[in-house]
């Protein structure tokens, strides 16, 4: 799909949406509609890190911030940088429960991850559906008791959109214990609360034999939580019976991403990259 079939299928969305849910009433979604927004072009941040870029800063498969950086997972796809014209509507879906928004937000994601996978399948030299039906989208998971407080599973509820938009299976394959927020914690402080904060909700052997695993979460800061479901996808899949599988490449679906630079050590084994083909984008070894 072009870029401009993308933003078109947004608006179309945005449009759909607001005639549906949101009656008459000026929400979000209208506020997003009305500053003219539609998801950044590919060529406008890093697809490895999903940092914003300039031109020519992407070589050899990786941007200025993510040069010396191992990642676990294989690329990201965004819709914009985390600034108040996303910022505001993530808030309003994650704290006042405004689920249209989230659908909305996820459904566009949804465009963008098609786009990338289309892109994938077209350098892998393979129909698409080669690719998209060994894709399954995982929504990074929530506490129990933090979702009893919020009333809401904002990473469930978008990965439920981007699969439902991009015409992808949706696995709730990861589970969450209780840990105090994120928000407010250095890089170091996130890292350690993370530890062993998610685990299997499956097991591996259910997983079959996916290509690519499409991990969702609304926004990237410094991608430590994405690090630990990283770390836990890994596991499961390399604990899967029989050796003749391919290991899964990820590919981080976030609303937005945070200025933030990536960290510069890999905690976990490196993925491999997307789908062979997809290697110019992601990991260079
Ligand atoms: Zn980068």
């Amino acid at each position: 799909m072009s870029r401009g079939g993308v933003a078109n299928l947004i608006r179309i969305g945005a449009t759909h949406i607001e005639r549906t849910m949101l009656s008459d009433r000026d929400g979000p979604v209208q506020e997003l509609l009305n500053t003219g927004f539609v998801a950044d072009d590919p060529s406008a941040y890093c697809p490895r890190c999903g940092l914003g870029m300039g031109p020519n800063e992407f070589v050899d498969g990786t941007c200025s911030a993510c040069r010396r950086a191992k990642l676990p997972w294989g690329g990201v796809v965004r819709l914009g940088p985390y600034e108040p014209h996303l910022r505001e509507p993530i808030h309003q879906f994650k704290f006042d429960r405004w689920h249209a928004v989230g659908e909305h937000l996820g459904r566009a994601l949804g465009a963008t991850v098609a786009e990338r996978l289309q892109l994938v399948a077209e350098q892998a030299g393979e129909p698409v559906s080669a690719i998209t039906s060994r894709t399954v989208v995982v929504p990074v998971p929530m506490s129990f008791w933090r979702r009893a407080s919020r009333g809401i599973d904002h990473a469930g509820c978008l990965g439920r959109s981007v699969a439902q938009g991009a015409g992808l299976r949706l696995g709730h394959w990861l589970l969450r214990r209780h840990r105090p927020a994120q928000t407010g914690l250095s890089e170091a402080a996130r890292k350690k609360n993370l530890r062993g904060a998610m685990r299997p909700r499956i097991a591996p052997d259910q997983m079959g034999d996916p290509r690519v695993i499409v991990l969702v979460d609304d926004v990237m800061t410094t991608g430590s939580t994405i690090h630990e479901a990283c770390r836990v996808l890994h596991e499961m899949a390399r604990a899967r019976p029989g050796d003749a599988q391919e290991p899964p490449a990820i590919l981080v679906a976030t609303v937005a991403v945070s200025g933030s630079k990536p960290r510069r050590s890999a905690p976990t084994p490196l993925v491999r990259s997307l789908p062979a083909a997809d290697a110019a984008m992601v990991q260079k070894k």
